[in-house]
């Protein structure tokens, strides 16, 4: 027997190229394209390196009659040029062809839900039902592939740079991280629940007093929150810490990290260090904390151009303590319906109303506030926004955060690009240390774990501390956080006092680790961002799910196996769960 038919194939279908020319090759794969001409069958074979050619003459292959689309096969025969003129350059393979001499149906496939195609649209519920098929199309593979790349170059990074992988468990007490957590309950305890990790946070800090001095790890965490494009139920995070650092000893190392990632995935060079914003320059400038530096249509602030203004929508919001503030959207068509549209979207966006202005080819501006602005005003307001003729000046009045927000919402959709093929990084430091909530009470702003920048501002004006918390942003894309952690027991005790957790609940829930911080805690500081949503950047995709390889649909569903799903009433009652009547019912509706 000739030693290559005891391999299933011989080649991986690119692999095959004019230096095979005259050589008998065995592949197998799955048939991407069938083509019956002049008596003669063309079939398109596809496996994960990418296309070949085979020509069979049905006559000679019994096979060939029966085989479909997507049919799993294998091919032997022997390579050979294609014929003058029916070369394909757009193919690593386009020069030859495999003259088939044995042809083997592997596997028949049933009839398609969709083609393999990346140029068909197919409903993404459908697409997650059939995921395994939707995975052989090449834009999926190669979303796959990038992931894996992506994955491998953090661990290069990492690994030379000292870094230890260790893992930390799945089954854990809540980590606070402002979401819901998902919690699995437990059998041989009854009525107690475990809480899947928002994220490793507190673990990692744990290994910075074990003495771990550089940690990481590609971790799954898992919160319940609301599904938006950029969120699933269980998602990825590259996850470090590092001992005796401060923030830019993290700033650093996680640069470099999406630096090889950027490099790997898009063969790049992003320059470093990246750029850094304050949280209070973002958000002046454009209005979010996670800023798309890509395009300017910076925010302009006319709080002195209109401190004397007889319009009283202005007038009012700053004797309230407010701003008012614009931006200069452009030249753009502008017509009536697009100004109540920007208004309605302004209004979403949290403002009571937007006013716009044109400026006439004759300098003079169009507004429905015109008459109500002095001529002085008028200039100002030009020079301000550096406006010309065609340019429409978008203005908010409002307090300082709903300004800048209704801005910076405006600004986005003006101006965002489509696609990511230009890539910014960007860091947002100094966050501000807590969140004020609508009813006044004080949260997190990270999580309760981030220290103040100045212990004597947390504890005079906590609402205006700054923490030592850092943003990392790709095109607008808040990618991840992290933070210098507090290492003192009793400043972390003081910080849950401040959040309102009190001594006992406090003890309870966290005494374990502040006993821990007891203990010699190096001072540490670390960060966490988001694999999946660097990956859909890198690879221009528009939703984390076209870069999770089975992702859930936005409302927390597979599709595909159906989870979640009900569970026998014996596992219930071993796990000591009743379901409520509300519950009951459904499922009885559900199963009829
Ligand atoms: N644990 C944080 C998060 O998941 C990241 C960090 O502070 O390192 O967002």
């Amino acid at each position: 027997m000739d030693e290559r038919d005891a391999v299933m194939r011989t080649h991986r279908a690119t692999e095959i190229t004019v230096g095979e020319i005259g050589q008998r090759v065995t592949i197998a794969g799955w048939v991407q394209r069938r083509r019956d001409h002049g008596g003669i069958t063309f079939l398109d074979i596809r496996d994960a390196s990418g296309i070949v050619q085979v020509v069979a003459d049905p006559e000679d292959h019994e096979a060939v009659g029966d085989i479909k689309m997507e049919f799993c096969v294998s091919v032997a025969g022997t390579v050979r040029a294609r014929p003058e003129g029916t070369e394909n350059p757009d193919l690593p393979t386009g020069q030859i062809e495999i003259g088939a001499e044995e042809i083997v149906v592997l596997s028949a496939a049933g009839t398609l839900p969709f083609m393999i195609d990346d140029r068909v649209e197919v409903d993404e519920r459908v697409r997650l039902q059939y995921r395994y098929l939707d995975l052989r199309r090449p834009r999926m593979a190669a979303n796959l592939k990038a992931r894996s790349g992506a994955t491998a170059a953090i661990r290069r990074t990492l690994d030379e740079a000292g870094f230890l992988e260790v893992e930390t468990p799945t089954l854990i007490n809540s980590t606070p991280e402002g979401a819901r957590d998902v919690l699995v309950p437990s059998r041989l305890r009854t009525g107690e629940f475990y809480a899947l990790p928002q994220s490793p946070q507190l673990f990692k800090q744990l290994l910075m007093i074990a003495g771990v001095e550089r940690y990481f790890q590609i971790a799954r965490c898992y919160r319940d929150e609301d599904f938006r494009s950029d969120r699933q139920l269980e998602f990825t995070q590259l996850d470090l810490e590092g001992a005796f650092w401060d923030r830019d000893d993290v700033l650093d190392v996680i640069e470099s990290v999406l630096v090889a990632v950027a490099k790997e995935l898009r063969g790049v060079d992003v320059p470093r260090p990246f750029p850094r914003l304050t949280w209070h320059e973002a958000m002046n400038r454009y209005g979010s904390d996670k800023p798309d530096i890509r395009f300017g249509m910076e925010i302009v602030d006319l709080s002195l151009v209109f401190a004397e203004s007889e319009f009283g929508v202005f007038k009012d919001a700053i004797e309230a303590g407010g701003t008012v503030r614009g931006i200069n959207a452009g030249t753009r068509e502008w017509s009536r319906s697009r100004a109540d549209a920007l208004t309605d979207r302004a209004k979403e966006f949290g403002a009571k109303g937007l006013v716009w202005m044109v400026v006439e080819d004759d300098g003079s501006l169009r507004s429905p506030i015109a008459k109500f602005l002095s001529d002085p005003e008028l200039g100002e307001i030009k020079r301000a926004f550096s406006a010309g003729p065609g340019n429409v000046l978008l203005l908010a009045a409002d307090t300082w955060k709903t300004t800048v927000t209704v801005l910076g919402g405006l600004r986005l959709e003006l101006g965002r690009p489509a696609n990511h093929d230009e890539l910014e990084f960007l860091w947002v430091v100094d966050f501000p240390l807590f969140e004020e909530g609508e009813d006044g009470s004080i949260t997190f702003s990270h999580h309760p774990f981030t220290s103040p920048k100045s212990l004597d501002d947390m504890r005079e004006r906590p609402r205006e501390a700054i923490s030592n918390a850092y943003d990392a942003v790709l095109n607008g894309i808040e990618l991840g956080s992290g933070s210098v952690r507090i290492h003192d027991p009793d400043v972390q005790r003081e910080v849950f006092e401040i959040l309102g957790i009190d001594p006992d609940t406090a003890e309870k829930r966290f005494g374990w680790f502040l006993e821990a911080l007891r203990y010699g805690t190096p001072p540490h500081a670390g960060f966490a961002f988001g694999v999946d949503r660097l990956v859909m950047a890198l690879q221009n995709e528009s939703s984390i799910r076209e870069v999770i390889p089975f992702p859930k649909t936005q409302t927390g569903l597979d599709p595909m196996t159906g989870a979640p799903t009900w569970v026998d009433d014996a596992q219930l009652e071993e796990l000591g769960i009743e379901l409520t009547s509300d519950s009951e019912a459904r499922r009885e509706e559900l199963e009829a």
